[in-house]
């Protein structure tokens, strides 16, 4: 197989294995790579693409196109910037549906779901067309006698974004939209498993008019990231993915006296008082716990049944379960996809195992849920309900990432929020009750960053900024929104005096106001 930009997917006549490589100053990259992982269609079981895996030299190469366009596009003025910003935001409207199709293909999810995901990233984008408005300084004038001082933000550099495999737009758009509105140069490396969106986005960004070297792609796996992470210029990382290898990328990117922000893993409860509307909470049970196959970060995994209404909600989740079409993600029909790959859809299915042999009853298996057209090699595994799991279990203790719902039971209120509490992660979280009061002290009490309120998925429009506490977050900013705004750029406050005829002369003191 050739390995030339021109194999690259983007305008590419379709083969029956592609490939996929880096962007690099404006185009696809021509090397040859020494490494490369396949890229499954997880519907089939089959390898769809073959992707090129980055080490030092291509991070190399990618990082000298950033610097060297980080040098003049800093200086562009902010409405030029807007107006890139907004031709690249009509550009992935335009190609949205050819985006969500290349999401289905190597993620899996349906394609109503991949084109949520889309629009839901093209609400950054909007975000960031603000950015006149958005890095707007203060100025105050006469701090002292005859003197001004005023505060700007400037951009940062060559910043990386690292993300991971269950939202391959969205997640690099929480980020480089307003990373490059911003005035920086972007670098993404995005999930080995589902390469070829981010490949989509460059062209896009090239077509919108974006400077060679802003923003480029480099593709693969620990040695890209560690490449990274050891690059000196390299100023600031963003990541999304697991708690270990959050950590891992925080940790590192700090020592190396990078500025990094790294959302991890989540483990989202779901408390459901017993004056809740139990169908509105079955409902939102379900959509919430299997929707993209349970892999979002802000998928519900462990829901809290107060007492009494335990076994009548889990008899409703249960019931609607039945109902759900299971499929191929390019099959309209479909509600749920197959999961991204066979390894990862094992490790779900063992716990179905591990809860019963745990003391859990399995209450909804989903082995044995049908799939509609299902080609027996696809990653399948359908909705799951683990009933009566208790805190000490691993299906409670460990994330899944899949279509495994928990149900656990509470005596109290007070329970329930001891339970969240406990969690070692702070995602999300969702509190489904009529009554205002428990709902307003819930809100007040969970020890979690984003929490919803008879709302079970509570993401933040992209003017807010998301991001979760304790080990779902190593840093202290969250990504998008005035956040965002604040890790993609650097404060400078500026003292200034123009002399008038009457000024003091030599004062060796410490400048005070006069
Ligand atoms: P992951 O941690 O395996 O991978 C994320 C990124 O890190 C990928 O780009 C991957 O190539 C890289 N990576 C993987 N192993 C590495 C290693 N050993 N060293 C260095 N880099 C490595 O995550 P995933 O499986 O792609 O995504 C699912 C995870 O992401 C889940 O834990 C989910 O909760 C989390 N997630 C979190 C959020 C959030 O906002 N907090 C959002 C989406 C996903």
């Amino acid at each position: 197989m050739s390995r030339h930009a021109s194999d690259a997917p983007v305008g590419a006549e379709k083969r029956a294995i592609k490939h996929i490589t880096h962007w690099i100053g404006g185009k696809p990259w021509d090397g040859e790579s020494e490494r490369h992982g396949d890229v499954y269609d997880p519907a089939t079981g089959q390898v769809t693409g073959q992707v090129d895996f980055a080490g030092p030299a291509e991070v190399d190469l990618a990082v000298d196109a950033a610097l060297n366009a980080f040098k003049s596009w800093r200086r562009v003025s902010l409405s030029r910037r807007a107006t890139v910003l907004f031709a690249f935001r009509e550009l992935v409207r335009d190609h949205a549906v050819e985006l969500a199709k290349l999401i289905t293909d190597e993620h899996g999810k349906v394609a109503a779901d991949a084109a949520g995901e889309v629009a839901r990233g093209l609400e950054v984008v909007e975000f960031a067309c603000g950015i006149p408005h958005l890095l707007k300084g203060g100025y105050s004038e006469n701090v002292s006698t005859g003197v001004d001082s005023y505060s700007i933000r400037q951009p940062v550099g060559v910043v990386a974004g690292i993300t991971p495999f269950n939202f391959p737009a969205m997640v690099p758009m929480w980020m480089f939209p307003i990373a490059v509105a911003c005035g920086n140069a972007f670098v993404l490396k995005p999930s080995e498993k589902d390469p070829s969106a981010s490949l989509l986005l460059a062209s896009l960004w090239a077509e919108a008019g974006l400077p060679d070297g802003v923003f480029n792609v480099v593709q693969g796996d620990k040695a890209a990231v560690d490449a990274i992470l050891a690059h000196p210029g390299i100023a600031a990382v963003s990541f999304v993915g697991s708690t270990p290898i959050a950590r891992y990328v925080y940790e590192n990117g700090t020592k190396a006296g990078k500025r990094v922000q790294a959302l991890g893993g989540a483990k989202n409860h779901m408390v459901v008082l017993p004056d809740a509307d139990l169908d509105l909470a079955a409902d939102a049970a379900v959509s919430a716990g299997f929707g993209s196959a349970g892999e979002r970060c802000m998928a519900i995994s462990a829901v809290v049944a107060v007492d009494p209404i335990g076994d009548e909600l889990v008899s409703r989740i249960s019931e609607r379960i039945r109902g759900l079409r299971v499929g191929p993600g390019s099959d309209d029909r479909s509600e749920m996809g197959p999961l991204v790959t066979g390894p990862h859809r094992d490790r779900v299915a063992s716990y179905l195992d591990s809860g019963v042999r745990e003391g859990a009853t399995l209450a909804v298996d989903g082995r044995l849920h049908p799939v509609l057209g299902g080609n027996a090699e696809g990653f399948w595994l359908g909705p799951s309900v683990l009933d009566h799991v208790t805190p000490r279990m691993s299906c409670y203790t460990d994330e899944i990432f899949g279509p495994v719902l928990s149900v656990l039971r509470e005596p109290s209120y007070e329970a329930a929020v001891e339970l969240v509490n406990g969690s070692r992660y702070g995602n999300g979280t969702a509190i489904f009750t009529n009554d205002g009061g428990a709902a307003r002290r819930f809100v007040s009490e969970a020890e979690i960053g984003m929490v919803g309120v008879n709302v079970p998925i509570p993401v933040p429009m992209a003017y807010y900024s998301f991001g979760g506490w304790k080990a779902s977050l190593f840093g202290d900013t969250h990504v998008h929104g005035t956040e965002g705004v604040h890790f993609y750029t650097r404060g400078k406050v500026v003292t200034s005096r123009w002399l008038d005829p009457s000024h003091g002369g030599v004062n060796l003191g410490f400048p005070v106001n006069t």
